[in-house]
């Protein structure tokens, strides 16, 4: 039985669910409820592993964006599927060398790196395994799309990403501050998932919203961030842009049901430190 969390904010039009699998869980058992959550054509899982780390999928494609070393030892096992492996840039919140060629050597997933990443890894990496991308690059990849645009921070070229499935189109801020380019791009992601600050210099709740701004999505996650970010971040969307709907992971009370409701639209976040899990339903519109 899936333990479901629902959050009476996101219960306004019922359609919001969230699985949690438990504050003990390791990120071995993480990686199994991921991978082990059902999805339909339609739908994207989402799960949050805490700094920038996202792990996604829709029904046929998975990819993971900046995991740092957070994968790594015993739950490198629990990684099944990967079919793209994203970095943002090098720092060491976002990428780490040795769990990158551990996990491209685990799953066969295709490296995207910007330049500063990219440096470290040709030669470690099977070459038609890695790929790097600057601003502006558009590159099918997988079976997927994935879009450079440059990220606003101190490193070596370091980029933002729209990753273009079959089906669902999601856009991964990095620990970026707001690039006004982002603007180009505007409807092209249906899911912002955006940093709201924490140990980044450029990132902010701000810059965050203005990320929300330019591209208009439906849905919005924080990341990259404290409490209070994710807490202003939340205002501002409340105040500023009611018709993006807002998902975080805390804030949450708990029901247990048997299974889940039919869905057409699904995300799922876990972040690190509650490993819980949220699933949100949508209906057509
Ligand atoms: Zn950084």
């Amino acid at each position: 039985m899936l333990l479901v969390l629902v959050h009476p904010a996101w219960a306004r039009d019922d359609s919001v669910i969230v699985l949690g699998v438990g504050a003990q869980s390791s990120m071995g058992d993480v990686l199994a409820t991921f991978y082990a959550q059902p999805v339909d054509q339609g739908r994207v899982v989402v799960m949050m592993l805490g700094a920038s780390g996202v792990l996604m999928k829709n029904h046929e494609k998975v990819a993971l964006i900046d995991p740092a070393g957070m994968i790594a030892g015993d739950s490198m096992q629990a990684l099944q599927q990967l079919d793209i492996l994203l970095i943002t840039h090098e720092h060491s919140d976002h990428f780490s060398y040795s769990a990158v060629v551990s996990i491209q050597s685990k799953t066969g997933a295709v490296v995207v790196a910007n330049p500063g990443a990219y440096s470290s890894l040709s030669g470690a990496v099977p070459s038609d395994k890695v790929i790097e991308m600057r601003s502006g690059d558009i590159r099918a990849i997988s079976g997927m799309t994935v879009t450079a645009i440059a990220a606003v921070h101190e490193s070596v070229e370091p980029l933002t990403y729209i990753l273009t499935f079959s089906d669902f189109s999601v856009f991964h801020g990095s620990d970026s501050g707001f690039n006004a380019k982002l603007a180009d791009y505007k409807d092209k992601a249906r899911l912002a998932i955006v940093p709201t600050g924490g140990a980044s210099p450029t990132a902010s709740p701000g810059s965050a919203f203005s990320m929300i701004q330019a591209l208009d999505p439906s849905d919005a996650i924080p990341m990259h961030g404290t409490t209070a970010q994710y807490d202003t971040l939340g205002a501002t969307i409340a105040q500023q842009a009611p018709n993006v709907q807002y998902l975080r992971p805390s804030l949450m009370a708990s029901v247990a049901v048997d299974e889940l409701p039919n869905i057409e639209f699904v995300v799922v976040l876990a972040s690190v430190l509650s490993f819980s899990l949220i699933l949100r339903t949508r209906r057509h519109e």
